[in-house]
């Protein structure tokens, strides 16, 4: 049955009874922070994704700037991304104090683009961080064949890709076994597994995961855990600067009942996406999301182009007076008041753009894709009659106000 006047949220997060009575575990065993559930979330998250190690932290952000300092990225080195993705992505090489040179996207996926990398490489260039954006993989096969000739590590921005598949060596494997160095997910609500907020780092390298431990709680020699346990008196040191990054075992404790959750999930917004893209097939010049046949995307978005002509903002207010939420396509962290000239490259030279403000002819496909996609409804309990509204609401808004350009 479908309520006409019902407003249609962007996403809406699977929450009920179950993850209320975990959270009800260790509040009342009075062991809040870092402890027993941390460890028993990153034993599962691991085996779920078929990594080695899995280290919770605070969110992805945390997890990112970590694994930039696990590669080794220092003061003025140089980071390959994309700018087309959520502004934490470069702000993380920015909290190293390092250099975000960005490289095109492929304007069929919306993700990096290979063939723009070996251009910008240069002697300070450090690593590569690729994002696999709104869930869809990125081209991992060919990234690390240009890491592998540069000996450059990989690290993915694997925020909203949790349950995401790629076809590697004739196998399909999960995202975040991971295919490059290290793999950070976030647990932020918007995407497919919460815990509010929280993040993870995965790796097969057992000494950059111990590292990771240590940063992710102050630099501490000794976990709490073990001191809290030990019948013996321990005086830890702090060997190394850290910070606070840790997860709480409420969040935990949370994530594992989330995680038994995550095949159905991913299932039904597998469905609920080809269900669109199939009615998508009848609006004449809307590009429904491209697939590559190495691919299998968990759809943490459905991130769609509009035809050319249409203006955006004029589509996006249409479905919201016809009660359905839309997003702006990916930004692009480059067009924004906090990346300045001098912050970030295109490859021109460190640091320099010789473009207009928020215009850059190296980024355009960057560019065009955040002016030209939106983002439709996706969440677990959407039904098919909210579905069809949202259609509709896209067929009027493309038909009528956004073609007012
Ligand atoms: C959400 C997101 C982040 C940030 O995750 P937090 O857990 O909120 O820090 C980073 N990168 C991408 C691509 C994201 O979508």
């Amino acid at each position: 049955m479908s309520d006409p006047d019902r407003f249609i949220p962007i996403i809406r997060p699977v929450l009920d009874e179950r993850e209320a009575d975990a959270a009800r575990r260790p509040i009342l065993t009075g062991w809040v922070t870092q402890g027993p559930e941390v460890a028993a979330f990153e034993r599962e998250f691991a085996e779920w994704v078929g990594a080695r190690h899995a280290c919770a932290v605070s969110n992805c952000t945390a997890a990112l700037h970590l694994a930039l300092l696990a590669v080794g990225v220092k003061s003025a080195d140089e980071v390959i991304t994309v700018s087309h993705s959520y502004v934490a992505t470069a702000n993380s090489i920015r909290y190293c104090g390092a250099i975000p040179v960005f490289v095109d996207i492929d304007p069929d996926t919306s993700n990096m683009d290979p063939t723009r990398i070996e251009s910008v490489i240069t002697e300070r260039t450090r690593a590569i961080l690729c994002v696999h954006q709104v869930g869809m993989p990125c081209d991992l096969a060919r990234i690390s064949k240009i890491a592998e000739r540069h000996n450059l590590p990989i690290v993915e921005d694997a925020a909203c890709a949790i349950g995401s598949e790629i076809l590697w060596r004739d196998q399909w494997e999960k995202i975040g076994r991971p295919h490059g160095t290290l793999a950070c997910f976030s647990f932020h609500p918007r995407k497919l597994l919460t815990t509010g907020d929280g993040g993870m780092l995965t790796t097969s390298d057992a000494e950059v995961d111990s590292r990771l431990r240590m940063w992710r709680q102050h630099g501490m020699s000794v976990p709490d855990t073990v001191r809290h346990e030990s019948r013996q008196v321990i005086f830890e040191t702090y060997p190394m600067l850290g910070y606070n990054y840790r997860m709480t075992d409420i969040q935990a404790a949370v994530g594992r009942e989330q995680l038994k959750r995550l095949p159905e999930i991913i299932q039904r917004r597998r469905d609920l996406a080809a269900r669109y893209k199939q009615q998508l097939s009848e609006i004449p010049g809307v590009t429904p999301p491209q697939e590559p046949d190495w691919a299998r995307s968990n759809f943490q978005s459905y991130c769609l182009r509009l035809p050319a002509e249409c203006d955006q903002r004029a589509v996006m207010q249409s479905m919201l007076d016809a009660g359905v939420a839309t997003r702006r396509g990916v930004m692009c962290a480059h067009r924004e008041p906090a990346y300045a000239a001098g912050v970030w490259s295109c490859g021109v030279a460190p640091g320099v753009c010789d473009c207009p403000p928020g215009q850059c002819v190296r980024l355009s496909e960057s560019e065009c894709a955040q002016d030209q996609t939106i983002l439709l409804p996706l969440f677990h309990t959407m039904t098919e009659a909210d579905q069809d509204r949202v259609v509709s609401a896209l067929r009027d808004g493309v038909s009528g106000g956004g073609r007012s350009r």
